[in-house]
This record gives C-alpha cells, structure tokens and sequence, in this order.
C-alpha cells in the first residue's frame, strides 16, 4: 500500500515570522492526523525556523528547488549538502522553474540524481502546457519529462512524482478526478519501463493544480492518485488541514 502524502508548495511567499506562525498553526491541526504523510515546503529562507518549530511534529519538511553542484561559485545557489539533515524533500522540475527560469530535463536529472546522491527525496514535477493539451500532447509531454528527469537514477530511489498539469496550476481550473487518474496511470507506466513493475508500484504519484478542500476527495477516490502537491490552499490553514483530512480519511 501506498502512504498518501499531500505537500504544500508555499512558492515564494510568506516571510520567516509568517512561515513559523504557518506552520505552528498547522501543527495543532495536523500533528495528530494520521494515514497521510504531511510535507509542507517554504522557501529556503524559512527552513531553519520552520525546522525548529516543526520539533516533535508529524508534518515533514521540503524545499522548493536545489541546484546540483554540491558547492563552488555559482550565486545565489543552494546545494544539495545544504539541505541534507535540514529537510527530508526537495521539489525538482516545478513548471514555474521550468517556463520562468528554463530548467530543462536534462538540468532537473541532474538536480534529481545529485538530490538522491545527497539523501534528499525529490519531489520530480511533470505535466504539460494548455497549448500541449489542446495539441493532444499530454502523453508525449509527460512521458519525455518523466524519461528525460529520471535517467540514470539508482532502481532503489526513494522519490515522488507530481503530475501537474501546467493549465491547472494556479488557474482555479483542475484536471478532473477522471483525467488525473488517467494520465498518471500513463507515467507509472512510464516508470514500469524505465525501472519496472515493483519500482512504479511501490512509487507515488500526486496530483497538482487547483487542489481544494473541495475537490480532494473525489481525487483521492481514483486509484493512481496518491496525494496532491498543494500551491495556493498550502498557505491557507483550514483549507491545507481539511485536505489532509479528507486524504486520510479517504485511504484509511
Ligand atoms: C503548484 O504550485 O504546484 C500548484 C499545484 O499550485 P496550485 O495548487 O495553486 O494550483
């Protein structure tokens, strides 16, 4: 069986205090939810803090990017060994990364394979544009992603995939329960090429874009959907707390 999990991408928003008083207020609803794994991912800057106030908490911590050097000159950068023991997940291949800061495939394996090298679980994001779907290119889209990201990775990675279609994100038009399913049945059977049947069981695969406390539980109720990547209702505590509810109550 697989353990739902739903993560909250807080993209950049929220500032330190904003992010501890967040996540402090998400722990007393969610500390006590069990059945789904809890992630929330603040921007690098919040981590320590948001680290420190999650001591003792069921709810796990992510981060939003990484680059792939381990250190060196590159500005502005955060490495992987910076992010060893201070979060468990990092998101690798977030559409926005990929439109606005042109990560590419062959970027984001590089970004996957030195995140597993670090010990962080990458959170590998995948999906095609409104003009792909409109093409009838979903298919091929997310197949090259999930080919071109996940090259060469060890067959015992411990990752998570996110299907996000990018005209779902942010739009407040989500894929239906139906199609979410549909396509992420097509990525496992992507990964059951790439690394076989036991590796893409055993694999998670979320749904992203416009996730509410509204529709998570029709989504939950499709078999090949195993939690949510979570943007804009991440940053809003009822609305975050009620969708981990419902996910576990869906899967217990
Ligand atoms: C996201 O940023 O990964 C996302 C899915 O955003 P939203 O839930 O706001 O659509």
């Amino acid at each position: 069986m697989r353990v739902p999990m739903i993560a909250g991408n807080w993209k950049m928003n929220t500032t330190v205090n904003e992010a501890v008083k967040l996540v402090g207020e998400l722990r007393t609803q969610l500390d006590a939810v069990n059945y789904a794994e809890k992630v929330v991912c603040p921007p690098f800057v919040s981590l320590t803090a948001v680290k420190e106030t999650l001591k003792g908490s069921t709810i796990k911590l992510g981060a939003q990017n990484m680059y792939f050097e381990e250190k060196g000159a590159f500005t502005g950068e955060v490495s992987p060994l910076m992010l060893t023991g201070l979060c468990e997940y990092v998101i690798l291949g977030h559409s926005e990364r990929r439109q606005y800061f042109g990560e590419t495939n062959e970027i984001i394996n590089k970004k996957v394979r030195a995140a597993l090298k670090a010990g962080l679980k990458p959170i590998l994001c995948v999906g095609e544009s409104l003009a792909q779907y409109e093409a009838g290119q979903t298919e091929a889209v997310v197949t090259d992603h999930v080919t071109g990201s996940l090259k060469d990775i060890p067959a015992s990675a411990s990752l998570v995939i996110a299907y996000e279609p990018v005209w779902a994100i942010g739009t407040g038009k989500a894929a239906t329960s139906e199609q979410a399913n549909k396509i992420i049945g097509i990525v496992r059977r992507v990964v059951v090429k790439l690394y076989g049947d036991s590796f893409a069981r055993s694999l998670r695969i979320l749904y992203g874009g416009s996730v509410t406390a509204d529709n998570i539980t029709e989504l939950m109720k499709q078999p090949e959907i195993d939690g949510g990547l979570v943007g804009g209702a991440s940053l809003k505590v009822d609305a975050f707390a009620s969708i981990v509810k419902q996910t576990a109550q869906v899967r217990k």
